[in-house]
């Protein structure tokens, strides 16, 4: 059995965590705790990951499209 070991960890919001028991990995959001194979914890990691990518260039051009309207009002 090895000791517990936290990965990340955001006060108040939540963390990633191996609990030195069961081999998987905990991620824990508010009052939700998700267990993962740690397989499947890298495949959610790669779909955060590839959501923020596309959360971020969405946002971009929506402040593009923002930005060239108020360059069209002046
Ligand atoms: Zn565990």
């Amino acid at each position: 059995m090895s000791q517990p070991f936290i990965y990340a960890e955001i006060p108040m919001f939540g963390r990633v965590y191996d609990c030195g028991e069961c081999g998987c990995v905990h991620v824990q959001v508010g009052p939700v705790n998700i267990t993962f194979q740690p397989d499947a914890y890298m495949q959610l990691v790669d779909l955060i990951h590839q959501s923020a990518a596309n959360y971020e260039t969405r946002i971009q051009g929506r402040l593009g499209v923002e930005a060239r309207a108020e360059e069209e009002n002046q």
